[in-house]
């Protein structure tokens, strides 16, 4: 290799990961650092990310990756490194220029021919792309459309000729509210696995209370439904067995999406105070224990993940008690996905709450591991604050949560 050809290399080595990601006109997400997309070489959806500050590259689909930017030029471009016009080639990719003239080139005749490669491979990438987003979306549309189905089709809960809705609440939570969000449903199916021609197989079917996840535009994207058995209290929820396994299934459930949306209980997003927590119940519970507030919105999350969004994977911590054996048996504190909620979030990753919240009252749930549930809240209310929003967190009594609070009040137990 020449003088000129060596340094030739050598500036190319210098070029960073982020320079070549922008002349292979690969694609930068608006913010964050790691840069996830479809390979330009092997197709996929997010088979390929680069990371401008790990200044690494990486293709799943190829198996393949490394840490500069010649070897990613190459592996976007289709060029062998380990041949040298290869190498010389993807070198004159991220530097922009000619390789020096005494340097090997590809012939004109294997560069057409390369080109032409990844022009036909381009090209069934974006179709493949296009197709699978497609389908994607149809299934999403499709699901949400069922879900909307299902809630628009039924009556509200608090005067349906339905009393199940009402006898649930007012047994699990002290009472329910006088609003039409939530509903109640005589025969609504429960589709748990599928049937000898593979479609979905109807397991059980009976009342149930059925809630709608809305977004800021108050359209439903999803619903939460729960089976009401009144004749199996203290829960008062039927029994649901998968006839395969003997697994015990839950009695709730979640169709169409959910993320980045919200229950509605009572009141208007409207009001600018607002109330809840993960489940229906006890946001139920603690709007009948304060009446209702006419300034207030209650609302449910649907479960913790939704309320707290994802944690910055730097905040996770080390149960002070609680301990699993790792694989070798050797027992390890367990790890809490920790308080401080992860950045360049999607504004789905977590409900929405209306910019004119000035207080927003988060529910704790007191019957699930206390450390967890403790560093979720603290989440939640980090994610949620706002300059000049209160967000007080509350507490039910030690081992109880607010609705099982409430049904022991209506027992007389507490
Ligand atoms: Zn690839």
């Amino acid at each position: 290799m020449s003088e000129a050809t060596k340094l030739f290399v050598e500036d190319a080595r210098a070029v960073s990961i982020e320079a070549a990601a922008k002349i292979l006109n690969l694609k930068f997400k608006r913010t964050g650092v790691e840069h996830p997309q479809p390979c330009p070489h092997c197709g996929g959806t997010d088979t390929f990310a680069f990371n401008t500050s790990k200044k690494k590259w990486n293709c799943r689909a190829g198996g393949i990756g490394g840490n500069d930017a010649i070897g990613m030029a190459a592996h976007c471009e289709g060029l062998d490194v380990r041949r040298r016009d290869g190498l010389l080639e993807a070198c004159s990719i991220v530097l922009g220029r000619d390789i020096p003239e005494e340097g090997e080139r590809e012939s004109e005749e294997d560069r057409h021919a390369r080109k032409m490669r990844l022009e036909e491979r381009r090209l069934q990438n974006e179709a493949a792309f296009a197709e699978r987003a497609a389908s994607q979306d149809e299934f999403r549309e499709r699901e949400r459309q069922k879900a909307r189905g299902i809630y628009q089709s039924l009556a509200a809960l608090c005067k349906a000729p339905q009393m199940h809705g009402r006898f649930y609440l007012r047994h699990r939570c002290g009472g329910y509210p006088d609003a039409t969000w939530l509903r109640v449903g005589a025969d609504v199916t429960y589709w748990h696995g599928q049937d000898e021609r593979g479609s979905p197989a109807a397991l059980y079917s009976g009342p149930a209370m059925v809630a709608p996840f809305i977004m800021p535009d108050l359209v439903p994207i999803g619903c939460h439904i729960t089976w009401i058995d009144l004749d199996r209290p203290p829960k008062f929820r039927p029994d649901l067995v998968d006839p395969t396994t003997g697994e015990l299934l839950p009695a709730k459930k979640m169709r169409g999406s959910k993320k980045g949306g919200l229950i509605p209980i009572a009141g208007h997003p409207q009001c600018s105070r607002w109330v809840g927590g993960e489940g229906i119940e006890n946001g139920v519970a603690f709007g009948v224990w304060e009446g209702w507030r006419e300034d207030t919105f209650y609302f449910a999350a649907g479960d913790l993940g939704n309320l707290a969004g994802p944690a910055d994977p730097s905040s996770r911590f080390a149960h002070p008690a609680l301990k699993k054996p790792d694989a070798k048996g050797v027992p390890r504190p367990v790890m809490i996905a920790g308080p401080v909620p992860k950045a360049d979030q999607d504004t789905d990753d977590a409900m929405w709450v209306a910019d004119h919240v000035g207080e927003l009252v988060l529910l704790a749930d007191g019957d699930s591991e206390l450390v967890m549930t403790a560093a979720a809240m603290a989440r939640a209310r980090a994610r949620h604050a706002r300059r000049g929003r209160l967000i007080p967190i509350v507490w039910p009594r030690e081992g109880y949560d607010f609705s099982s609070m409430a049904a022991a009040a209506v027992a007389g137990d507490l």
